[in-house]
């Protein structure tokens, strides 16, 4: 795809236009979260101007149209992560995704003795819920490390896998580092151990072509408004055989066949996982997003935000005291940096000055902080809806700001 047609995509992002103190908006938090284009503001208006209803339940027109809304998201979901639907979990994200697993799954299975493995570069929000885990289970939890340019230490995840680990929970991208794991290796040689492996997709969906169903783990967790979709919405897919084995996490509507109040019988998967009034204009969106980023390719995304990614790296790499945080050979378009003398959060705000949208601060990601020794970093994540300009402009303002603080 040539630049224009990249400009006209960016084109199709109506907040990408607006400017951010008198300069025009220069979005590198991506990572934080996505923006949104038309296609998925106007499939989401469009469900509350014209099908608004409630889904599963009512046999009305409105009924119909919006649970076939609802049901036809979570097909187009599915296709996109190459999973059937029938296996997918909509969710309001990669936090109660991996929630779930940890209630549903965890909880009745460990018992003391057994491991639980995560890495390092885990976000809070695949540390946290194992931590409740072990407390509640007499698990133990063990720490993968890194190595000095930000990838997993495979050899040591390796030597650590035998048959008292139960479950290695690990992102399939650093929010932070940008590290691309070779998860399909690792859930390989984890299969052989008899592990259960649960991968936080939430940094990788947005940035490459993802098969689940090829990457041989047993669950995938993903959140939406990362991937052009609304806040609110994600996607937990699992194993068919563990997902009907597992008790539902929480109880209510929807999730039952029949209630008596001496028993009640759950519904099947998915529905089992889905009480009560899901985030249906939410999905709906998000359905939308996923089409819309399958209209563009995967792959072609893929490869316009690693262009993206070589010429920020070049250009952030020539400023003075500029120290980017991982150096991974497979890395996604999210750069960590520190700038000698300048906190980050100054840093941040002071770009901000300039319509420059940053991250700063510790990314949920304290045990990664400790680790590369710093109390916080700046992310600038880029997405395809970036552009040289954009990037050009960043290595300016970084340089005026430097400047400025020093
Ligand atoms: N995991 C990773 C790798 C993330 O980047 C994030 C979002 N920063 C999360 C989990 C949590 O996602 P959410 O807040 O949407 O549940």
């Amino acid at each position: 795809m040539s630049d224009r047609d990249w400009q006209a995509i960016r084109a199709d992002f109506p907040l990408l236009s607006r400017t951010v103190n008198g300069k025009p908006l220069r979005y590198f938090d991506t990572a934080n979260t996505s923006q949104k284009p038309a296609a998925v503001i106007e499939a989401t208006d469009d469900f509350y101007r014209q099908h608004n209803a409630n889904v599963s339940r009512a046999v009305h027109t409105l009924g119909s149209e919006a649970t076939e809304a609802y049901e036809d998201a979570r097909k187009a979901i599915a296709a996109f992560i190459g999973v059937p639907a029938n296996t997918l979990i909509l969710t309001s994200g990669t936090t109660f995704g991996i929630n779930l697993v940890a209630y549903a799954w965890a909880l009745p299975r460990l018992t003391a003795g057994d491991r639980i493995l995560v890495t390092r570069m885990e976000h809070h929000a695949n540390i946290v819920p194992w931590q409740l885990i072990a407390e509640r289970t007499g698990a133990r939890i063990e720490v993968v490390d890194l190595l000095p340019d930000g990838s997993l230490d495979l050899a040591g995840l390796y030597a650590a896998m035998n048959d008292t680990v139960k479950l290695l929970a690990l992102t399939h991208v650093s929010n932070v580092l940008g590290t691309v794991n070779p998860v399909q290796a690792i859930c390989r040689e984890a299969r052989k151990h008899g592990i259960t492996t649960l991968v936080d997709g939430s940094q990788a969906l947005p940035h490459m072509p993802v098969n689940v169903a090829a990457l041989g783990c047993d669950f995938y967790v993903a959140t939406g408004h990362k991937l052009c979709g609304p806040t609110g919405t994600g996607v937990l897919w699992g194993r068919k055989e563990l997902l009907d084995a597992m008790p539902p996490f929480i109880g209510g509507g929807e999730m039952i066949k029949e209630v008596r109040f001496e028993g009640t019988i759950f519904n099947d998967v998915p529905a089992k996982f889905e009480a009560g009034t899901p985030n249906i204009a939410g999905h709906v969106g998000l359905g939308a997003a996923v089409r819309y980023l399958s209209g563009i390719g995967m792959a072609e995304i893929q490869a316009r935000e690693s262009e993206l990614l070589a010429y920020a790296t070049e250009q952030l790499a020539k400023i003075d005291g500029l120290r980017i945080f991982g150096t991974a050979p497979d890395k996604a378009a999210i750069i960590s940096f520190a700038v000698e003398g300048a906190h980050a959060h100054d840093l941040a705000t002071l770009l901000d000055l300039e319509g420059i949208a940053v991250r700063s601060g510790q990314h949920c990601a304290h045990p990664l902080m400790q680790f590369l020794g710093v109390s916080a970093t700046c992310r600038a994540s880029i997405a395809f809806y970036n552009t040289h300009e954009d990037i050009d402009a960043l290595a300016a303002a970084i340089i005026k700001v430097r400047k400025l603080l020093q």
